[in-house]
């Protein structure tokens, strides 16, 4: 891709390629405005702009790079949109519907480095990092998908970092795209109100501690143990428990009061699901003195993964261990797992039924 792309850029990037062409500053916030805050996905729309300046920009710049594939609708209301890059890599992204706020799960990466036994999307390797515009990109068109490009939202949208890829493998432009989509004029969504998960990489929860406009954090843990983790998760041989735990605490002390970070505890049927592990889950917590709450994640069963979900009454006996040793936990309900859309089973497939046009669209 050899032009431009617009949405990649923070206000004050954006400004200085504007004012390069020798336009004022303000057309800067105009466009910002109109690719962010209005949605637009086209010059042509841009009728506040100069016919001219249009022209220029269409011939130098671009605003939307990535290309829907296909999307697939799930009996509860979630999309899955599979996109390719302009160098033919599949993201995915999901978007999850709820009565008082919608959810966009992003992808940081395509396909994913790490080899997470449990998580479709390891079998697809590191394709390569997305850019910030790229990851922008996935939350302009999915809203654009729910409610169309220029139409305001009727909920509040929440964004985690939980589709494909290691997110924080790719810091940088993960914390350049939280920026730009903080902005009052663009889409205004605020980093409260998005949650990245990591696998574990300690050196960069350490550096979110010290950044600004941060997200909240989310670690995969998946094991209480070294040996288990590092067969579930080889992340763990580089970063083991320990040093997680190390990284967890520092990054604990600079939580405000009231703020909390998360453990993500996918639960196998017979592999990580039993009494003993959740004593020693509440043991690794309380040893520490960390004040994080554990998500439960009934694992989703994607071919050919050799796991099964634990069953609801070992959710049950898993969660009364943690409550009685103190430990705030809460299971999350699968979504879209219907259409390979649920956690762990982004692999940017096309085999799982069929793609569903989306009635009006
Ligand atoms: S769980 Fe996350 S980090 Fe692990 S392989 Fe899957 S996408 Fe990568």
């Amino acid at each position: 891709m050899t032009k431009l792309h617009l949405t990649d850029l923070l206000p004050a990037e954006l400004s200085d390629y504007v004012t390069s062409l020798g336009e004022p500053k303000y057309r800067a916030g105009q466009i910002f405005a109109a690719i962010h805050g209005r949605r637009l996905t086209s010059f042509d729309e841009m009728t506040d702009l100069p016919r001219d300046l249009r022209a220029q920009l269409s011939d130098q710049t671009t605003i939307s790079t990535l290309r829907l594939e296909s999307r697939y609708l799930s009996s509860d209301g979630t999309r899955r949109y599979l996109f390719k890059t302009h160098d033919n890599l599949p993201v995915e992204t999901v978007f999850i519907p709820e009565e008082r706020r919608d959810t966009i799960c992003f992808s940081s990466q395509s396909g994913c480095p790490l080899q997470c036994t449990f998580c479709l999307t390891a079998q697809l390797g590191l394709l390569r990092n997305l850019t910030s515009g790229e990851i922008v990109e996935q939350i302009i068109c999915a809203l654009n998908d729910a409610y169309g490009a220029g139409v305001e939202t009727p909920r509040g949208t929440n964004l985690v970092g939980m589709g494909a890829g290691e997110p924080f493998l790719n810091f940088e432009a993960l914390i350049k795209a939280v920026r730009i989509m903080k902005e009052p004029a663009g889409l205004h969504i605020v980093p409260n109100r998005i949650t990245v998960s990591t696998a574990g990489v300690a050196p960069k929860i350490r550096e979110l501690a010290s950044t600004e406009d941060r997200p909240h954090l989310a670690i995969s843990l998946a094991a209480p143990n070294d040996e288990l983790r590092s067969e579930l998760m080889p992340i763990n041989k580089k970063w083991p428990i320990a040093e997680l735990m190390a990284a967890c605490k520092d990054f604990q002390a600079s939580l405000k009061r009231g703020e909390r970070f998360t453990f993500e505890y996918v639960m196998l049927s017979g592999v990580n699901d039993s009494d003993d592990h959740a004593r020693q889950l509440a043991g690794l917590i309380n040893r520490h003195g960390l004040r994080a709450k554990i998500n439960l994640i009934p694992h989703n069963p994607a071919e050919p993964l050799p796991y099964q979900p634990s069953s609801l009454e070992r959710v049950e006996a898993f969660r009364a261990i943690l409550d009685a040793a103190g430990i705030d936990n809460f299971v999350r309900r699968p979504r879209g797992r219907d259409i390979l859309a649920a956690c762990g089973q982004l692999a940017a497939r096309s085999d799982v039924g069929q793609p569903v046009l989306i009635p009006g669209q």
